[in-house]
């Protein structure tokens, strides 16, 4: 079974008239053997659906349109096998509103030196036909990733893999409803932006969701029903009873079991797979009045919990974050070692391993976790209920890694990437949360010197499962800017691309 079952990708082979009908049989046939190739490889964890050869600009205008007008068509692959002139292909690629992958590939992997002769050139001019299609995607300035090599060869699979991933993300992005209990925090800037713009250029759509209705949620959970979620968590985590003590330490639990039940069954209701919280506005009132009682605590366990299942987190009302995050697990289902919301907290000074430690108050992913998680409730002095807090603790794998955030820069969204080495931390007995520790690269100081220059945010979609060609892929799909601190960076040539790119924006609308 594919990782993305009910989504496809489209194979659509250029070709033309201009060599008789019995050329074009024989393309046919090579490009359903290439098809059934690449789905059997066990790299695409996308199906890849045939669509046949494309020999006019009727039908490729005809193909375009049927593959915008498919829900489970998530990108159009294209390949030339022989000469295909690409002012066929105009009014298709205007028509097109799906990501696109240009394949540079051929048939057969070697010329057959003793036997090629004019009709087997003719037959094979990828070569040809490829950089015809190329350059008409150019000059329409179509968005498209273009991979180039033998298509048994398994790089080129894993490339056509990434942009499947993304391309399956991009089509969920569109699905996205992001509801936000309380508004992004006071005076934060970084989690703020036009949430109009954000919807037209990602699709993702974020509301607004009154906490007095989510409490509405809340208070009509059972205990019952919260017991039942709490026997769930003795299985999953380690249980660790502290200074709360017994009591305290059940109830705790128990009343964040109920947050999670209220709040699941609000995204259900609402179809919304991405969320925000903020921690001045838990609902109710501050004291105890049985009826009208709002979350005793922060509801950071339902957020660890709920985000390992693939739904979207941002802390603070950090609504493009939370999205971001939904997108990142969605596009990596199926790879082995998680992906989680992180802050950058704390800096650790140590020379060439200087680092950088990441946590939550609360809200870690425990894809993540290294071990077994620890459920744990300590006391939280930080928003409108300073309480007792149940919450999962655990350090993260060790490893490399990468964070993206998204940044609204008043003209355009900017995703910035960049990959980090994750360390093992010291013991940290003082502080019961979750946490990663890791080192930017290239180095501290130019990683974090970039990540500041570019206008990056404090929270981030951090996995140890990518790399940077996905996050290249979705900025390419949809039209934001996109920059990558790697090991390569320099402070002097990353502020001249970011020189550059402001001024390519700024034409860029103007061409618009
Ligand atoms: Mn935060």
């Amino acid at each position: 079974m594919k990782a993305f079952e009910n989504q496809e990708v489209w194979f659509v082979t250029g070709a033309q008239l201009l060599y008789g009908g019995d050329a074009v049989v024989q393309v046919d046939g090579h490009s359903r053997e290439m098809v059934a190739g690449l789905n059997e490889s066990g790299n695409i964890p996308v199906n890849i659906v045939y669509k046949g050869t494309a020999n006019s600009s009727r039908e490729v205008e005809a193909v375009m349109r049927a593959a915008n007008n498919t829900p489970e068509c998530v990108g159009v692959i294209t390949w030339m096998h022989t000469f295909s002139p690409a002012k066929m292909w105009i009014k298709g690629l205007q028509a097109l509103e799906k990501p696109l992958l240009h394949l540079h590939t051929q048939y057969n992997a070697e010329i057959p030196w003793g036997d090629i002769d004019m009709d087997f050139m003719n037959l094979n001019q990828s070569a040809h036909g490829d950089i015809e299609f190329g350059h008409i995607c150019t000059r329409m300035r179509v968005q498209r990733k273009v991979v180039v090599g033998y298509w048994k060869n398994g790089d080129v699979q894993k490339k056509i893999a990434v942009w499947s991933r993304v391309a399956a993300a991009v089509a969920d992005a569109r699905n996205v409803r992001c509801l936000m209990f309380g508004m992004n925090m006071n005076n934060v800037a970084v989690t703020d932006g036009d949430r109009v713009e954000f919807e037209q250029r990602l699709g993702y759509h974020v509301d607004y969701y009154p906490v007095s209705s989510l409490m509405e949620y809340y208070r009509k959970v059972t205990d019952a029903e919260a017991d039942a979620l709490v026997d769930e968590y003795r299985k999953l985590y380690t249980i660790k009873i502290d200074e709360s003590g017994e009591e305290v330490y059940w109830e705790k639990v128990k009343n964040s079991a109920k947050a999670e039940i209220a709040i699941r069954r609000v995204l259900a209701d609402e179809g919304a797979t991405a969320f925000t919280t903020n921690f001045d506005d838990l609902g109710g009132a501050d004291i105890d009045i049985p009826e009208f009682f709002g979350f005793d605590q922060i509801p950071g366990l339902a957020s660890q919990r709920l985000m390992a299942e693939g739904i979207g987190f941002g802390a603070e009302g950090d609504w493009k974050t939370a999205c971001l995050c939904r997108t990142l697990w969605f596009m990596q289902q199926g790879l082995p070692t998680g992906c989680s919301f992180l802050e950058d907290y704390t800096l650790n000074f140590a020379g060439d391993r200087s680092s950088i430690l990441q946590s939550h108050m609360l809200e870690v992913c425990p894809l993540i976790a290294s071990d077994k998680p620890k459920l744990e409730v300590h006391f939280l002095g930080i928003g409108i209920r300073k309480q007792q807090t149940a919450r999962l603790v655990f350090t993260s794998k060790v490893g490399p890694g990468i964070k993206a955030t998204v940044v609204d820069l008043g003209n355009r969204f900017r995703l910035i990437a960049q990959d980090v080495e994750c360390i093992e931390p010291k013991a940290m007995p003082k502080l019961p949360v979750a946490s990663a520790l890791w080192v930017p690269q290239p180095s501290f100081e130019v990683g974090a010197g970039a990540w500041i220059l570019a206008g990056g945010t404090h929270h981030s979609a951090f996995s140890y499962d990518i790399s940077a060609e996905y996050w290249d892929d979705f900025a390419e799909m949809t039209g934001m800017e996109f920059v990558h601190i790697s090991k390569d960076t320099t402070i002097e040539n990353f502020k001249k691309e970011l020189r550059m790119n402001e001024v390519y924006y700024l034409l860029n609308k103007a061409l618009k």
